[in-house]
């Protein structure tokens, strides 16, 4: 594919080893990539570019996923994707094409160190040294939404357990491999005692492998909020897609700058390596972006593609330039930076001080860093038994809930009686508050009471009963036991 941006700055002639998919993406993109790559190859990064294109472009070209049949095919050869940030439309228009590549390549483990630079950078936490490990496939990020009623539109989290494995056994590699000693889980599983109770669960079964970590598990809100006010009492941070996303970008901008910090995304095939920020559409094209987001991804990814000497080399001379006070926009502080720079000028300090060491901060040093071992495959379990006891049938109604009742009565059939009706989850049947709003979306629990096997001809006859009474039927999920377990919620309220 012919990339003529790409062209116009890498210098083809250079003889390279390890084959590297690149995509210079929206906004602030191509700028950075631009800066990224000729620092890399000035460093000695034995790399063959292929150029791909992603993100606007391709969208505008007809492409409702954003990328080509052919920038997959280079994707998956080479195995290694750096990425600069593209743009994703707001609320309607096309998927995530994050989301599409991270899900597509089974890129599971979102890992996102942040550190403070102090006093170099800004930053009311000089102590902070942390990294948030995001799950990267599952949670509200499946994508599964629907518009169900006038009023009502869902959205799906779905958790699983050889998702939860995986992601566990990764942040507990992680901190093995790294030197980190302790494992702090963040979920909601107060509220969402299934989906984020399992993500928990499988954390706690999966860190007692490890006795040598600590681990502890705290609420998602009181613990972001920690991770805002003292961050430096976190190490390895593991959490559900969603809270990782928002609570990489809180600690990133506490750190100094949602500019400093690299992520990488890593399967077991395939993984990419991007800045946790977005395309800055607001300084786009003025040559003011801070590249060391970038950067430092790029380090991340020559240490995966086994060049460490020169991640080495990379990262102690970005070191050496912030502490040298040599500093972008976006982290520039009169009186503690002692240059404001561009983009390409931030590149070209840095480019200057390949092969120094910092004075201030300790020099890193990549190559003995040990090899982490993860095992993906999902733990062995013998299948539980699982028996269906009853239906939740969701309906759109727009009048009284006891006239919904007598139809619902009407409805049911011998053994799948009509135990509850909830609104939004709470229970307004029998015995609602006349002060709980409702809106034209009702959930309608049949089950046998006590909890005992019916068949699926059953369900299909409550279902057909539900349309006999005219019920604008929306969806229906059936209650099952697992090995004996409700694998369902009870209502608010029940
Ligand atoms: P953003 O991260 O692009 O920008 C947020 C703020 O941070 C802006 O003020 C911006 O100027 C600043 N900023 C970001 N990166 C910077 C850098 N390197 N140097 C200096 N300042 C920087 O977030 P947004 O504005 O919410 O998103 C813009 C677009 O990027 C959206 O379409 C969004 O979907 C997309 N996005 C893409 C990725 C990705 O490709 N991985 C990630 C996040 C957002």
């Amino acid at each position: 594919m012919k990339n003529v941006l790409l062209e116009s700055h890498v210098d083809s002639s250079v003889r390279v080893s390890t084959p590297v998919a690149v995509a210079f993406g929206d906004g602030i993109g191509p700028e950075i990539m631009k800066s990224v790559i000729g620092l890399i190859q000035a460093a000695g990064a034995r790399i063959e570019y292929l150029p791909i294109e992603l993100g606007q472009s391709v969208y505008n070209r007809g492409f409702t996923s954003g990328i080509e049949p052919a920038a997959w095919e280079t994707i998956r050869s080479t195995g290694v994707l750096l990425k600069a940030p593209i743009t994703t439309p707001q609320g309607g228009g096309f998927k995530s094409l994050n989301v599409t590549i991270r899900k597509t390549l089974g890129l599971y483990a979102n890992v996102r160190p942040c550190s403070a630079y102090a006093p170099f950078v800004q930053t009311a936490h000089p102590k902070m040294n942390l990294v948030v490990i995001r799950e990267n496939e599952e949670d509200l990020y499946a994508g599964i939404e629907h518009r169900q009623t006038d009023e009502v539109y869902q959205c799906l989290k779905l958790i699983t357990r050889p998702g939860c494995e995986k992601i566990s056994r990764y942040a507990f590699e992680y901190a093995r491999a790294h030197g980190r000693k302790r494992v702090t889980c963040m979920t909601k599983d107060n509220i969402m005692k299934l989906t984020d109770g399992l993500f928990h669960k499988v954390f706690d079964e999966i860190g007692s492998e490890y006795p040598e970590i600590e681990k502890e598990h705290r609420i998602i809100d009181i613990g972001m909020a920690r991770v805002a006010s003292r961050p430096e009492e976190f190490d390895v941070i593991l959490t559900p897609n969603l809270y990782g996303d928002i609570l990489s970008d809180v600690a990133s901008e506490i750190a100094g700058s949602v500019g400093l910090s690299p992520s990488s995304n890593i399967g077991d095939q395939c993984a990419m390596f991007e800045a946790i920020h977005g395309s800055a559409p607001d300084i786009a094209g003025q040559g003011i972006a801070n590249p060391s987001g970038l950067l430092l991804a790029a380090v991340m990814m020559l240490v995966h593609i086994g060049q460490p000497e020169v991640a080495t080399r990379v990262h102690n001379a970005w070191l050496k330039t912030i502490e040298d006070g040599i500093h972008t926009k976006d982290i520039f502080v009169a009186g503690v930076s002692d240059a404001l720079v561009g983009t390409s000028g931030f590149a070209d300090a840095v480019k200057d001080r390949l092969g120094k060491q910092p004075v201030k901060f300790a020099a890193v040093q990549y190559a003995n860093q040990p090899v982490m071992k993860i095992q993906t495959a999902p733990m062995l379990r013998t299948a539980e038994v699982k028996t269906l006891v009853g239906i939740d049938i969701f309906v759109q109604w727009n009048s009284a809930v006891s006239e919904l009742a007598d139809r619902l009565r009407s409805a049911q059939t011998d053994r799948l009686q009509i135990q509850m009706v909830t609104n939004r989850g709470v229970k307004v049947w029998p015995g609602g508050f006349p002060e709980t709003f409702c809106t034209d979306h009702w959930r309608c629990r049949f089950i046998t009471d006590p909890y005992a096997e019916v068949s699926p001809a059953e369900v299909s006859e409550l279902i057909t009963n539900i349309y006999r009474e005219k019920l604008d039927f929306i969806k229906a999920e059936t209650l099952c036991l697992f090995d004996g377990n409700p694998g369902f919620s009870l209502g608010q309220g029940q």
